[in-house]
C-alpha cells in the first residue's frame, strides 16, 4: 500500500523553486488525494494563474467542450475541503476535484503536455498552463453560485474560516455513526481523507467502530486532525509519526498485517463504510477500543 502514492499535483510549477520534483518520487502514500493534497495544488494554481489573463481554456468534458475563458483574467484558486475553485474576474467559478485519479501539472505555456487522453482541462496564460489530468469534476459556474458546488459541506479544516465548534456538533449529530465513517463525511469535516481518519483514530486510542455518542473527547480528535492536516499541507506526502523515511511515516495506515509501532500487536484490517463507499481501515485491535 505505501509503495504507491499520488499526489494533487504532479511535475513542475512556478513559485516553489523545485521545478523539477518528480511526481514519480513516491512522495505520497498511495490513496486518494487529501485535504492536504488539495491545499497545495490550489496554491500552486493560485500561483501559476491569479493575476493574468487566460490565452487559453480547453475544456475535454463534454458538457463543456465549447466553452471559452480566453480574455478572461484568473482572480484566484482557492480550496474547499477537496474541492478546488478557480475564480475569473468575469463571475465565473471554474469547479474541479480530483476524486480518485485526477492531478494537476503545471507547466511552461510553450511546452506540449503530455498524455493527452487524460487530460480534462488546461487553463493557460502566456507563461504557464495547467493541465488537470484525469479530473472526477471539471464544472463552470457563476462565483455567485459556488454553494450549489460546495455549499454541502462541513467547515474546512484548513479554510480561513475553520470552526471547530460546528465540526464537532456535525460529527455529534449522529451519535450511533461509527467514528470511522463520521470523520470521512466532507458534510462534516471537509479535508479528512482515509490516511488522516485512520491515524487520527490510531493517536487518541479509538476504534473505527466506536459509536461518535462513546468518544469521550470528541474536541481532542478533531483538534488533532486539523493540527495534522495543517503539519502535512506544504508537503508532497503525509507523515504523521514524525518519521520522513519510506516506511515509517504512519503509524496503521497502510500497515495491516505488520507489529504496532507501540505495542507490536498485529495491525489489523477491515472495510467500512456504506456499500459503495467501503474504505479499508486499519487499525491496532490492543491500542485502540
Ligand atoms: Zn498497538
Amino acid at each position: 500500500m505505501v509503495s504507491g502514492h499520488r499526489t494533487g499535483i504532479a511535475g513542475g510549477w512556478p513559485g516553489d523553486g523545485s521545478v523539477a520534483r518528480s511526481y514519480e518520487g513516491g512522495r505520497r502514500l498511495a490513496g486518494v488525494p487529501e485535504g492536504d493534497a488539495v491545499w497545495l495544488t490550489a496554491r500552486r494554481l493560485h500561483t501559476a494563474l491569479a493575476g493574468r489573463v487566460l490565452t487559453r481554456s480547453d475544456f475535454r468534458v463534454p458538457r463543456f467542450a465549447t466553452a471559452d475563458l480566453s480574455g478572461q483574467a484568473v482572480t484566484e484558486t482557492v480550496s474547499r475541503g477537496k474541492h478546488l475553485l478557480t475564480r475569473t474576474d468575469a463571475g465565473i467559478t471554474v469547479h474541479t476535484h480530483l476524486r480518485m485519479d485526477g492531478s494537476w501539472r503545471v507547466q511552461p505555456a510553450a511546452e506540449r503536455a503530455s498524455g493527452g487522453h487524460r487530460i480534462r482541462l488546461i487553463l493557460a496564460n502566456d507563461t504557464w498552463q495547467a493541465v488537470g489530468y484525469l479530473l472526477g469534476v471539471v464544472e463552470i459556474l457563476p462565483t455567485a453560485d459556488e454553494q450549489r458546488a460546495v455549499g454541502h459541506l462541513g467547515p474546512d479544516m484548513l479554510g480561513p474560516d475553520w470552526d471547530q465548534a460546528e465540526a464537532e456538533r456535525r460529527l455529534r449529530a449522529d451519535p450511533a455513526r461509527p467514528i470511522g465513517e463520521a470523520l470521512l463525511d466532507q458534510r462534516n469535516l471537509a479535508g479528512v481523507g482515509n490516511i488522516f481518519a485512520t491515524e487520527m483514530l490510531f493517536l487518541r486510542g479509538l476504534s473505527p467502530w466506536r459509536p461518535v455518542g462513546e468518544v469521550a473527547d470528541l474536541r481532542a480528535l478533531v483538534e488533532l486532525g486539523q493540527r495534522l492536516l495543517d503539519a502535512n499541507k506544504e508537503r508532497d506526502g503525509i507523515v504523521t509519526t514524525g518519521s520522513q523515511r519510506r516506511g515509517e511515516r504512519t503509524w496503521v495506515y497502510g500497515r495491516a498485517g505488520q507489529p504496532c509501532r507501540r505495542c507490536g500487536t498485529t495491525i489489523r484490517k477491515a472495510e467500512q463504510g456504506d456499500p459503495g463507499e467501503e474504505r479499508v481501515r486499519a487499525w491496532c485491535p490492543h491500542c485502540q477500543d
